[in-house]
C-alpha cells in the first residue's frame, strides 16, 4: 500500500534545510523559470555561468533520438527542448554535482548515482523503443526516480545508514517497511513530494512514486502513467544488469527481456537499446568522470535465458501494475507453478488445475524454478520430484529458507512407494502424491490445498491490515509531535523546536570542539504595519518575510519562528565572522523584498543580533541571551544592520 507523504511533514523536513536541494546557478534558474514571462537570453545568459553545466545540458538534449539535428548551443536546447525539461535537466545535474558524497555510512553515492545514470539514459532511449510519446523530461525523470533514498541518506544519516544495514543482513527484507516502521515515510513517498514541490508534473511524479510496487498503481493499462512507469520499471532493471554482479545478470536480463516483451519490445530490439543504453552510459560515465563504465554482454546474456523460460512462458498479464524486481501484480485467484519435464503429464495436471479455477504458470525443469518463483510468486508449487530427488530437496529446502518461498503450498509428486524419496518430503514440502495419480486423486489433494492456501492468505491479509494501522498510527503520532513543534502561520518550527535544536547543537558543538553560532532576528517597526494596515496584512507580510529569510539561508542554517517578529537562525559550525555575514545578507534580502497590499507596496528592515558560543558560556542558554542582547544593541544603534557584543565596548 503507497500513501503520500504528509505536507505538514514535508514542509518540516524541508524547513530544516537538509533536504538535497538545488545550489548555485541552478537555483537561480528554478527561480527565474517560476516567472513566466522570463526571457530564453535571460535565462541562457544565466545558464552559461556554469561551463561544466553547459555542456551536460547540450549533450542531455541531444541523446533525444527522434532529433533531426544536433544541438550545439544552450540558447538553441531552450528553443528546442523547452523549457520544462530544461528546468528538470537543471535541476538533475545540480543535484547530481552536490551530492556525490554523503555522510550516511552504507549508502554507495557513487553507485547510487550511476544507476540514476543509466536510468536516466534508459528511459530516452526506451521511450523510443515502446512508442511513449516523446517527452523531453524523460532523462530528468529517470536521473531523479531514486531521488527520495538520497533524501532519507541526507536528512537521517546515522538512522538510514542502520536501516540499510538491517537491510543488508537479511536478504528479502523490505526496505520500504523499514523505513515507514522507523521514520514514518519510505523514500518513494519522500522522492514524490520533492519532485512535486521542484514542479515536475504528475505524469511522472505518480510513475515515479510507484514503479517499485506497481502492484499499488492505480493506473489503467492504456494511460499514459502505465507506459511511464513500465519504463521507469525496465531502466531500473536495465541498471541492475549494467551494476550487477556476473553471477546475477543473467537472471536479471532474463526478467528484463520478458519485461520488455510484455511492453511490446522483442527480444532483439531490446538488446539493442541496451547495448545503446550501456554505449550512452560509457560516455556520461567518462564525462562526468565515474570512472570506467564495464558494458555488460547483454546478447549472450539474454540468449541462454531464453531457451530455458521458452518450455515455461508465463502468461501474458493485463491491466494494473506488471513486474519489477520480485514483485507481480496482486490478481485474484491462486496462482500455480507446476513444474514437470513430461509434457503430456504437465498437461494433465495444468487442466485439473484450470478446471478448479487456479492460474497455471507452467515450468520445464528443476532448473528455472527459482526464478520463476520469484517471477510469479506462486501460491501453490507443485513439482515432480522424481527424477532428480536430490536436486527437488534442495530446492525445497533453499525455498523454505527464503521469505516467498516459506508461504508456498509444495504439493510433491513422486513415483509409487520408493522410500529414498521420502528425504524430498523431509526437506519441507506439505504433502505428496503418487504417480500416475488418477484426476480424482489429484483434485482432492488440490482442493485441500486451495483451504489452507485461502486460509493462509486471511491471515496474510489480516497482519497486513495490521501493519498497516501501526503505520498509520506511527504517522498520525509523528504528525501530531510536528504540529506541536510547527509555527502555524509561517510554517517554520516554532520556539519549542528552536529550544530542542538549540540544545541538540550545543551538545554536538561540545563533542566535537566545533564552533555555534545563532542570530535573533527582529522586524523593525513592525507594529506600525499592523496598525495602519491591520492584522492580516500583518499576517501576510510575516509570512512572506518568513519565506526571504528561509530562502536567503545556507543548507546548514535552521530558522524558527520564536515570537511575534522574532526569528532563531541556528547556525552550526559558524564562525562570528561567518554569522556576520550571513546574518548582512539576511537583511539585504529583506531589504529587497517587497509586499503589495493592494494599495502601498510596503518595504522592510530587520535587526539582526549574532553571538558565537565562547568558553565562558556554560550552556546554550547564555548563547541565545547574547545574541538578544545584541539585537537590542542593533535596534539601539538605529536599526537595519546587524550587531554582536563587541559592537556595544566599541560604541562606549
Ligand atoms: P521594533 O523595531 O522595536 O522591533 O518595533 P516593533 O514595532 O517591531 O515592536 P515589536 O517587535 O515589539 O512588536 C512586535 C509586534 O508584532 C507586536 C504585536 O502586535 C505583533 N504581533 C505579534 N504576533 C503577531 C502575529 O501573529 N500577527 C501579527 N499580525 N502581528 C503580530
Ligand atoms: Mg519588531
Amino acid at each position: 500500500m503507497s500513501s503520500t507523504i504528509d505536507l505538514n511533514r514535508f514542509a518540516q523536513i524541508k524547513a530544516t534545510g537538509h533536504l538535497p536541494s538545488p545550489r548555485g546557478v541552478a537555483l537561480a534558474v528554478m527561480r527565474m523559470t517560476q516567472d513566466e514571462t522570463v526571457s530564453i537570453a535571460d535565462l541562457a545568459r544565466v545558464i552559461k555561468g556554469d561551463p561544466a553545466f553547459v555542456g551536460r545540458l547540450i549533450k542531455a538534449a541531444n541523446g533525444m533520438l527522434f532529433r533531426q539535428r544536433a544541438i550545439v548551443s544552450v540558447q538553441e536546447a531552450l528553443m528546442v527542448v523547452g523549457l520544462p525539461a530544461v528546468r528538470a535537466m537543471v535541476l538533475g545535474f545540480s543535484l547530481l554535482s552536490n551530492y556525490r558524497k554523503g555522510s550516511c555510512p552504507g549508502f554507495d553515492y557513487t553507485h547510487f548515482w550511476s544507476s540514476s545514470l543509466i536510468m536516466a539514459v534508459a528511459m530516452q532511449v526506451l521511450a523510443g523503443r515502446v512508442h511513449l510519446v516523446a517527452a523531453d523530461e524523460l532523462f530528468s525523470v529517470g536521473l531523479l526516480a531514486r531521488i527520495g533514498e538520497l533524501a532519507l541518506a541526507t536528512v537521517y544519516p546515522v538512522k538510514y545508514g542502520r536501516l540499510l544495514a538491517e537491510a543488508a543482513d537479511k536478504p528479502g527484507t523490505d526496505l520500504t517497511a523499514l523505513e515507514r516502521q522507523a521514520l514514518a515515510m519510505s523514500h518513494a513517498e519522500l522522492g514524490t513530494a520533492m519532485l512535486t514541490d521542484w514542479g515536475i508534473p504528475p505524469v511522472f511524479t505518480a510513475p515515479v512514486h510507484y514503479h517499485e510496487h506497481p502492484g499499488d498503481a492505480p493506473f489503467a493499462a492504456d494511460e499514459r502513467e502505465m507506459t511511464v512507469m513500465q519504463c521507469l520499471i525496465l531502466a531500473r532493471n536495465v541498471a541492475e544488469i549494467c551494476l550487477g554482479m556476473p553471477i546475477e545478470q543473467q537472471t536479471l536480463m532474463g526478467r528484463a527481456v520478458r519485461l520488455a516483451a510484455h511492453m511490446g519490445c522483442a527480444r532483439e530490439a531490446f538488446v539493442d537499446s541496451c547495448n545503446e543504453i550501456a554505449r550512452q552510459w560509457a560516455e556520461w560515465s567518462r564525462l562526468l568522470q565515474f570512472g570506467e563504465a564495464v558494458l555488460p554482454p547483454f546478447e549472450a546474456l539474454s540468449g541462454g535465458e531464453a531457451d530455458e523460460s521458452a518450455s515455461g512462458q508465463a502468461p501474458r498479464r493485463s491491466g494494473g501494475g506488471r513486474e519489477a524486481g520480485h514483485s507481480i501484480v496482486a490478481e485474484p485467484g491462486l496462482r500455480a507453478l507446476l513444474v514437470d519435464k513430461n509434457v503430456a503429464e504437465r498437461a494433465r495436471v495444468a487442466k485439473v488445475l484450470h478446471g478448479v479455477g487456479i492460474r497455471v504458470f507452467e515450468c520445464g525443469g528443476l532448473g528455472a524454478v527459482m526464478e520463476q518463483v520469484l517471477d510469479v510468486q506462486p501460491h501453490m508449487l507443485v513439482l515432480d520430484g522424481g527424477d532428480d530427488p536430490l536436486h527437488a530437496g534442495r530446492l525445497i529446502k533453499t525455498l523454505r529458507a527464503s521469505r516467498i518461498g516459506r508461504a508456498i503450498y509444495i504439493l510433491l509428486l513422486l513415483p509409487a512407494d520408493d522410500v529414498t524419496h521420502i528425504a524430498v518430503l523431509e526437506a519441507g514440502a506439505d504433502d505428496f502424491f503418487t504417480k500416475p495419480a488418477g484426476s480424482r486423486m489429484l483434485l482432492a489433494r488440490l482442493n485441500a490445498a486451495r483451504r489452507i492456501v485461502q486460509l493462509q492468505q486471511e491471515l496474510e491479509h489480516e497482519r497486513e491490515e495490521l501493519r498497516h494501522f501501526v503505520s498509520e498510527l506511527a504517522i498520525s503520532n509523528r504528525c501530531l509531535q510536528e504540529a506541536a513543534l510547527t509555527d502555524a502561520l509561517t510554517g517554520l518550527p516554532n520556539r519549542r523546536y528552536s529550544h530542542e535544536r538549540m540544545q541538540q547543537e550545543w551538545s554536538a558543538a561540545q563533542r566535537h570542539g566545533r564552533p555555534l553560532a545563532c542570530m535573533v532576528i527582529d522586524i523593525d517597526d513592525f507594529k506600525q504595519i499592523n496598525d495602519v494596515y491591520g492584522h492580516d496584512t500583518g499576517d501576510m507580510v510575516l509570512r512572506q518575510a518568513s519565506d526571504a529569510l528561509r530562502m536567503g539561508l545556507r543548507g546548514k542554517d535552521v530558522i524558527c519562528r520564536t515570537g511575534g517578529d522574532e526569528f532563531l537562525v541556528i547556525c552550526p559550525e559558524t564562525s562570528l565572522e561567518e554569522v556576520r555575514a550571513c546574518g548582512e545578507r539576511l537583511r539585504e534580502e529583506t531589504r529587497r523584498l517587497t509586499i503589495e497590499t493592494g494599495g502601498d507596496v510596503l518595504r522592510l528592515t530587520i535587526s539582526v543580533g549574532v553571538a558565537v558560543e565562547d568558553d565562558t558560556m556554560s550552556d546554550v542558554n547564555e548563547l541565545v541571551k547574547k545574541a538578544d542582547h545584541a539585537v537590542l544593541l542593533a535596534k539601539k544603534r538605529g536599526r537595519d544592520q546587524v550587531a554582536s557584543e563587541g559592537d556595544a565596548a566599541r560604541d562606549a
